[in-house]
């Protein structure tokens, strides 16, 4: 895929909620001769704007934040125990490896009792975050010395192509990143009439909050947020259960538990994929929220949608999703800016 080694870097990049520097200022680096402004504000959400000849403003936002852990004590012999930030599934942490961010970056291997060791019972119960602690190799004293309680904890996955998918950690949401990156690059070259910001947000993964300020800042007319959907096209599932499949396109949302997306943006971005030849498919996603929800209520609420791109394996170390998905997510962001400014909005 264009742009492969992009997006290994931005998945790559450490940067859990609140703890965001390091995404943001790669994020900032890329944009700094393209951006008509680039700012940053109080919570840490990065804003790059075109300026635009319009009064209208379109709000793009891809959260940067990604779910992982935070360091909660350091017991005598340096085993590390933590608190997790954003929404885990415990089964996928056995044996996984990760990088505690203290005065270094230190590996560490997630551990848990052995199976030779599990009373019947606990054999088949599903294990819990607190049955995990982070031994790190090293002796305690050292481990005291470089790492402090408070301190990230991301997972440790390279990412790799698979035929037409993409596998690696943070997917959810770097993939949005870069495609949010990627056609604010082509914005610029079309120089459009609307204003346009392409907002990365903060701490998505705990309650959609950097969005909501930002979005209060910003005071946008019109709102297209870009983030990651369950893909469950897996073996099991029935096919009223999978939200959306790899490889049919970018996801239309239509709603998810936080955010009734507006019918009028949701209309327009079907209509221009279909204008287009942009394969796209319909989300509804019954639980989990996005920054859309956020964005949509700020100040005094604007007209929002939001396009999702499907990945399989959601919220665990091994995140996948197809490349055709992620061309189309740009291909209807860029299609959708020139029909936002030439079409009536009034409800009807
Ligand atoms: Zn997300």
């Amino acid at each position: 895929m264009e742009g492969i080694e992009l997006l290994a870097k931005l998945c790559a990049l450490p940067g859990i909620s609140g703890y965001e520097t390091a995404i943001r200022n790669f994020i900032k680096d890329q944009l700094k001769d393209i951006a008509d402004k680039i700012e940053v504000d109080a919570m840490g959400n990065l804003i790059a704007s075109h300026t635009g000849r319009s009064t209208q403003k379109l709000m793009l936002s891809a959260h940067i934040d990604e779910i992982g852990f935070m360091v909660q004590h350091i017991d005598d012999e340096g085993f590390i125990r933590f608190i997790p930030i954003g929404g885990f599934d415990a089964k996928t942490l056995t044996a996984q490896r990760v990088i505690v961010h203290g005065k270094k970056d230190i590996v560490g291997v997630m551990g848990s009792k052995p199976i030779h060791l599990l009373s019947a019972e606990e054999r088949n119960k599903a294990p819990q975050i607190k049955d995990y602690f982070i031994d790190t190799g090293l002796p305690a004293e050292e481990v005291r010395s470089l790492i402090q309680i408070g301190d990230p904890i991301t997972r440790e996955r390279e990412l790799i192509q698979m035929g037409p998918c993409i596998n690696a950690k943070s997917l959810d949401n770097r993939i949005s990143v870069f495609v949010l990156l990627q056609t604010f690059v082509q914005i610029k070259k079309m120089n459009p009439e609307l204003q346009i910001f392409a907002v990365f947000t903060v701490q998505e993964e705990v309650g959609l909050r950097g969005a909501r300020t930002v979005a209060h800042r910003i005071a946008p007319d019109f709102a297209i947020n870009v983030d990651t959907t369950i893909a469950f096209d897996v073996p099991g599932a029935q096919s009223h259960e999978m939200v959306s499949r790899l490889g049919e396109g970018i996801a239309i949302k239509i709603m998810d538990h936080s955010v009734l997306c507006d019918y009028r943006m949701v209309q327009v971005l079907k209509d221009v994929a279909s204008k287009n030849q942009i394969k796209w498919q319909a989300e509804i996603l019954p639980s989990g929220g996005t920054d859309t929800s956020a964005v949509q209520l700020a100040g005094n609420g604007c007209i929002a949608g939001a396009i999702s791109i499907p990945t399989r394996h959601i919220h665990q170390v091994i995140e996948m999703v197809h490349q055709e998905d992620v061309k189309a997510g740009i291909d209807l962001l860029l299609a959708t800016i020139t029909t936002i400014s030439e079409i009536e909005w009034n409800h009807h």
